[in-house]
Order: C-alpha cells, then sequence, then structure tokens
C-alpha cells in the first residue's frame, strides 16, 4: 500500500501480525486433511461466565470461558474466536492452492499460484539451495565500492524485496526497507493524483521506541537483536567476528535513523507529514546520493514534487551517506538481504528470524506449520489470483448482496446521526453528509482482477519467486505516479480477516474473508449480526470522521472543512476518549497513550453506536421490541452486545501484547470491548448496570 498514514481498522491485528510472522513443520492444528474446513465459532449464550458480573468486567463475563477453554496455541501470539475462521479460510486456499500445484496442464494464473505454492512447501529444496539463492543479491551488494554506488544498489533491494513502497503496515512508524521508503502517494492536496512519496525508513525494529526507550526492557530487546543480526550474517556464511562487526554497524546506522524519525503520534497529523520538495531540494538535503540515478533505476517518472513525510530525517540519511565507509553500507544492506529474504530460504534462516521476530519480540514460542505459511505467502504476493477461489467456495451472492445491505443500513444510521448533532454547526453538518455520500462502499472482492503474467514465477526457487512477485508489485506501484487514482483497487486480498477505510480514496471496503461467522453470517439473527460485524462496518465509517479522516474533504483532499468552533467541539469531545484510553497497563508494564489509539479508539465508539441505531430502526420497523426476552432468553441488546464482546475474545501473549500498545494504534481487545460499552447508556439499561460500577464511565465518552 501506498497511503500515507493508517487507513486501515485493523480487525484483530495481533492475531494477523502472528500469522504474518509465523512459521513452522509442526502440525499442532491437526488439520492437515486438507478438505476438512473447521467449524467456525457463533456466540452461544451458554459460554457466557455467570460467576463474573457484566456490570464490573463485560470482557470477562463474555470471554473468560471462551479464553479459558481455548489456550492460545504454541504457534501463536493470540488466541481469538476468529482463529478457527483465519484456519477454514486458509484451508479454502490450501485447497485451491493443492488442485493448481497437481494441475500439470495449469496455465495462466492457475499455474502461477500453483508454482509459487509448490516453491514454498518444498523444504528439502529451499534447506539445499537456500542459501546459494541469496548469493547474486550479496554479489550486487559487494559490487558497492562507494557512496556512489549507493543508488543502484538500494533501488535493487528496494525493487526486490519488501516493501519499500508499503508506508503503513499495521501501524504507521516506518517503511520497513533499507535507508528509506519509495513509492506512490496520492497527493494530500488533490486526491486525484497520484505523486511520488518519501518515507522515514531502514529499521527493521517494530518501532522507534525499540531504539530509544532506556528501560532495562528495551535495553534488554536491543541487545537480541544485535544477536540476532550477527546469527544471520553468520547463517549466511560469514565468520563470527565480521559478522559481530556488521552487526555494530547495521545497529549504530538503524539507531542513528530513528533519532532522526518522527515519532507516530505526531505521524497521525497529516499536515505534519506533507512536506513538497522539488528534486533539487531533495538534491538539496541530501547531496550525497545519487536521486538521479535512484529514480532512473526505480523506473520513476518525472514528477513535478515528491511528499517527504519527515524532512528531517533525510539529514540523518545525509550525515550516513557521508561519513560512512563502502563497507558499513555492505554491512548494512547485506543485512536487509538476509533479514527481508530469510522467510524465502532454508529452515535455518526462517527459524532464526522467527526466533527474534516472533519469539522475542511477540512471545510465540514456534512458527504455524509449513502449509500456513505458504498459504499466507501466496495470498500476500498472488491474492487475487488466489482470491478468485476463495470467493466461489465461501462468499455466495446472497452474503455479498446481505453485506451490501448491512452497510447501507448502518451508513443511513451515520446520516440520521449527522442530522440531529447538538455540537455541529449546519455549514459543517452539510459538508459531512456530501462527504458520507461520496463515500465508496466495497464488498467482497474486486470487480475485475489483477492480471499478475508478467511475473516470473518458477516451480523450485522461493526466493527467486518472492523476488519476482515483490519487482512486479515495485513496477505496479512506480507505474502509478503521475497517472489518475484508481478507487475500485483493492488494498486488502478477498480472503483477508480486516477492513479499511481509505481517507483519500474516500472509500470503505469490506473482504469477503472477514464477512464470516463469527462475525457475519447470512442466516445469523439481526442482533448478532448487528452486534459483531456492524460494529466493524460503523467503525470503518467512523474512520471518515474520526481525528485523521475528518481532516479530507469529500474528494480525499486534505482540506479543512470544519469551523473553528466546530474543530474546537471535536477536539474538546475527542479529549474524553484520550484521557479514558490514556492508561496503565500493569499486567504488561506498559502505558497506552490515548493520542496514538485516539483514532481507532473513536471508530469504535461511533461504530458500536451507529449498528445499535440501524439495529433499533431494524427492529422498529419489523414491529420489534429490543427488550423483549426472545428464544435463548436474551432479549435483542443484550445479544448485539454479547456478540459483540464475544467477536473480540481473545488471549493475548505478553510480549505481544507490550508490542502491540507501544507500536500499534489499536487498542487491546479487553479494552474495544469494555471502553466503548462503559459510554453507552444502552449497554447499561440491558444489563442494568448502575452507576458506579466500571462499566459506567462517569463522563459518558462520545464523539459520534
Ligand atoms: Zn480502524
Amino acid at each position: 500500500m501506498h497511503r500515507w498514514f493508517s487507513a486501515l481498522c485493523c480487525f484483530l491485528c495481533l492475531t494477523l501480525s502472528a500469522l504474518a510472522q509465523a512459521k513452522n513443520n509442526n502440525d499442532l492444528v491437526q488439520d492437515a486433511s486438507a478438505a476438512q474446513l473447521p467449524k467456525l465459532e457463533k456466540f452461544d449464550p451458554s459460554i457466557v461466565d455467570k460467576s463474573k458480573n457484566a456490570c464490573v468486567d463485560f470482557y470477562l463475563y463474555t470471554c473468560s470461558n471462551w479464553i479459558a477453554a481455548h489456550p492460545i496455541a504454541p504457534d501463536m501470539a493470540v488466541t481469538s474466536t476468529s482463529r478457527p475462521l483465519f484456519l477454514y479460510n486458509q484451508t479454502i486456499l490450501r485447497n485451491a492452492l493443492d488442485a493448481a500445484g497437481a494441475n500439470k496442464q495449469a496455465t495462466g494464473s492457475e499455474r502461477q499460484i500453483g508454482d509459487y505454492w509448490r516453491s514454498c512447501m518444498d523444504e528439502v529444496t529451499r534447506n539445499a539451495n537456500g542459501k546459494a539463492w541469496l548469493q547474486p543479491h550479496l554479489s550486487t551488494i559487494a559490487s558497492l565500492k562507494s557512496s556512489k554506488d549507493l543508488p543502484r544498489v538500494l533501488a535493487h533491494l528496494h525493487q526486490n524485496f519488501p516493501a519499500a513502497w508499503l508506508m503503513w503496515n499495521d501501524d504507521d512508524n516506518y517503511a520497513k526497507a533499507p535507508i528509506f521508503g519509495f513509492g506512490p502517494a496520492q497527493d494530500l492536496a488533490d486526491a486525484s493524483k497520484m505523486v511520488a512519496g518519501i518515507d522515514q525508513g531502514g529499521m527493521a525494529l517494530p518501532s522507534l521506541d525499540y531504539y530509544l526507550n532506556n528501560s532495562e526492557q528495551s535495553k534488554e530487546l536491543r541487545g537480541k537483536y544485535l544477536q540476532h543480526i550477527q546469527k544471520m550474517f553468520e547463517l549466511a556464511g560469514d565468520s563470527s567476528g565480521k559478522a559481530a562487526a556488521e552487526a555494530k554497524v547495521v545497529m549504530e546506522i538503524e539507531t542513528a535513523l530513528a533519532e532522526a524519525s518522527m515519532d507516530n503520534v505526531t505521524r497521525r497529523d497529516p499536515k505534519k507529514i506533507y512536506n513538497k520538495l522539488n528534486l533539487q531540494q531533495l538534491k538539496a538535503a541530501v547531496p550525497d546520493f545519487g536521486w538521479d540515478e535512484y529514480l532512473q533505476f526505480m523506473g520513476t517518472p518525472s514528477v513535478p514534487f515528491y511528499i517527504v513525510s519527515t524532512p528531517g530525517f533525510l539529514g540523518a540519511v545525509e550525515q550516513q551517506i557521508k561519513t560512512r565507509s563502502a563497507q558499513d553500507w555492505q554491512a548494512y544492506l547485506r543485512w536487509w538481504a538476509i533479514h527481508r529474504g530469510a522467510p524465502y530460504l532454508g529452515n535455518d534462516f526462517e527459524q532464526a528470524n522467527f526466533d527474534f521476530f516472533g519469539t522475542a519480540l511477540s512471545g510465540t514460542p514456534q512458527m504455524l506449520p509449513l502449509w500456513r505459511r505458504c498459504v499466507a505467502s501466496t495470498d500476500h504476493y498472488l491474492g487475487e489470483a488466489l482470491g478468485q477461489a476463495y470467493v466461489t467456495v465461501a462468499f455466495p451472492s446472497e452474503s455479498k448482496q446481505r453485506a451490501n445491505e448491512l452497510v447501507t443500513q448502518i451508513r443511513q444510521s451515520l446520516v440520521e446521526e449527522l442530522k440531529q448533532l447538538d455540537w455541529m454547526s449546519e455549514q459543517t453538518k452539510k459538508q459531512a453528509l456530501v462527504k458520507q455520500s461520496a463515500t465508496l462502499q466495497k464488498i467482497g472482492y474486486p470487480n475485475t482482477w489483477r492480471d499478475y503474467s508478467s511475473a516470473k514465477i518458477v516451480s523450485d526457487n522461493y526466493l527467486a519467486n518472492m523476488n519476482a512477485a515483490n519487482a512486479f508489485e515495485a513496477h505496479r506501484q512506480i507505474d502509478k505516479i503521475g497517472k489518475p487514482v484508481d478507487r475500485n483497487e483493492w488494498g486488502m486480498t478477498p480472503a483477508t480477516i480486516n477492513a479499511y477505510e481509505d481517507p483519500q480514496m474516500n472509500t470503505i471496503n469490506f473482504p469477503a474473508g472477514i464477512l464470516q461467522l463469527p462475525l457475519f453470517g447470512e442466516n445469523q439473527d439481526d442482533a448478532s449480526n448487528f452486534g459483531a460485524i456492524g460494529m466493524v462496518i460503523g467503525h470503518e465509517t467512523i474512520h471518515g470522521f474520526d481525528d485523521q479522516g475528518r481532516k479530507f474533504d469529500a474528494k480525499g483532499d486534505l482540506r479543512d472543512w470544519w469551523t473553528p468552533e466546530d474543530t474546537r467541539r471535536y477536539d474538546e469531545k475527542d479529549k474524553c476518549i484520550v484521557d479514558q484510553y490514556s492508561q496503565e497497563i500493569p499486567e504488561f508494564g506498559v502505558k497506552q497513550n490515548g493520542y496514538l489509539t485516539a483514532g481507532e479508539d473513536t471508530a469504535d465508539n461511533g461504530g458500536i453506536h451507529l449498528a445499535m441505531l440501524a439495529l433499533e430502526k431494524d427492529y422498529k420497523a419489523q414491529g420489534k421490541s429490543m427488550d423483549t426476552p426472545e428464544a435463548d432468553g436474551l432479549t435483542a441488546r443484550q445479544r448485539f452486545f454479547l456478540a459483540y464482546a464475544f467477536s473480540w475474545c481473545a488471549d493475548v501473549r505478553p510480549e505481544a501484547a507490550r508490542t502491540q500498545v507501544l507500536s500499534n494504534p489499536h487498542s487491546l481487545p479487553h479494552f474495544r470491548v469494555n471502553r466503548p460499552l462503559s459510554n453507552m447508556p444502552e449497554f447499561q439499561q440491558a444489563f442494568g448496570c448502575k452507576d458506579g460500577q466500571p462499566m459506567v464511565h462517569n463522563p459518558e465518552c462520545r464523539v459520534w
């Protein structure tokens, strides 16, 4: 993705990041038989822990029995009610890949996904040849004799390894590519134009805190990181003496870049990262880097200006280029090639990479089984080829239609809510309604599937396949520069269990992968659907109006369409949420910064509110009461809240929880449930909660 700042919801981002890092050949989940689809979770009233008080901790009331019965698997950083859905989605993809891989007559995208899959699954070849596969890249790096060669070698890495253009991930800290991030970006001032952007980057740890924080825990992790870098150099064939010296250089360069980087709270303000520099200014900022060569190697068209997220960062890049030897740069770039290549080589590389990024950083003891790593990888690189098979099995047109209706109903709640807001002027309301109606809602999968035919995929070299798929994507991204924006493009693959709002495209996007149980079922009762997926839909809808989203207009331009008085009132209301979520989390030894999570927390609070309004309207239209017990003994209102909480039930390893709190703009699941509900009188009414109880927050925070 090429967005400048976070637009995605990151539903269950913990689970997702655990998957992204995951691996190993230990089939812990007992799901090797390809055709067997696991049973999906669904809220069931008998799961509730009646020994807990709903008004003291609703999350534990809903989730503690479920969590106790579903311990975190050794290959995961988290357990959650969506875990069976991950397995379900991945099993469907696996079946499609097995079939494609076995079909000797396969052509086109079927052959591509089949070959990619086989190259990943073939551990024997990977173990035998992985180290040799890396050699051409290391030779390219060895050809760097002075800083004059840096643009060429850097462009080689930016094209062949992830992911210079990925300027946000599931967080918004920096590009996880060597030296800096580079790619297309929608112009913040004119969203119809795709321009070029340069982002801070060059650091492999998850966020600046890991480099700069002086706590004992951080120092210890940095010690482990240094050892890890050294180990990776050794695996690539360096002596331990050389590897130790190289690791030290890498750490120095990454730390210097971290010191000059903008923190993730400041980056939430789009204006702060919108700095236009023309080529001459860019050259003046980093005179010792050959920009012309770099841009030429990257295949970038000539553009009037570049958006630079952190001008001060460029000073640090210049300082490093000016003072570092060719040998230092070789060490630093070798690290990035080995680090980014590791998951695509033999077991030794993959395991060492996991030991640090999976275990030390996320606390996950074991890699996921090989087949699941390979499914995730194929989905990542060839997702729209693979996604067609997924949709055929898991997302019939009836589901698409029902999901589309739900999104429409919930957006209608926002329209009605906006019209009767007492704190917003008529003038701003009018603009908000224009923006709302201009939002494009996308459900399930793209209208036209991406054509990967120019990516050269082979059956027996996994690293080369990743390089080819990466180069395909790099080219596809760079090619957007200077061209009109395509609002119909998807930033997630169809089988993804997530959703996102894109403020510059002004779209909300719900892949087929999340439109499944326990979140959504075409035949699931309305209260459960509205509580679970309805909240996610409301969440994305509100993102267009959270602390970031509200700064963009209907066209997606960064333009202040709020009166100063409305802005003041918004900030005042949002401050209540910021304060509510700014908290010590003693069990994990970290403090949550409510400003970092403000956008997501606002979207959670508004999202559940919109979903409730839509359900109320739905019940009213059917002449039914939300407060009369139904067949299972629960009122619709109670089931709505229970289904919501149930969809977030999760247990998180402490390491992963700490990483999440420090580097991710999403609150932990426990807070994503309890905090919004404690602001809702509808919740207190449904469960008979009284003033002074923990689930009754005073004051009631509310923006939307
Ligand atoms: Zn979100």
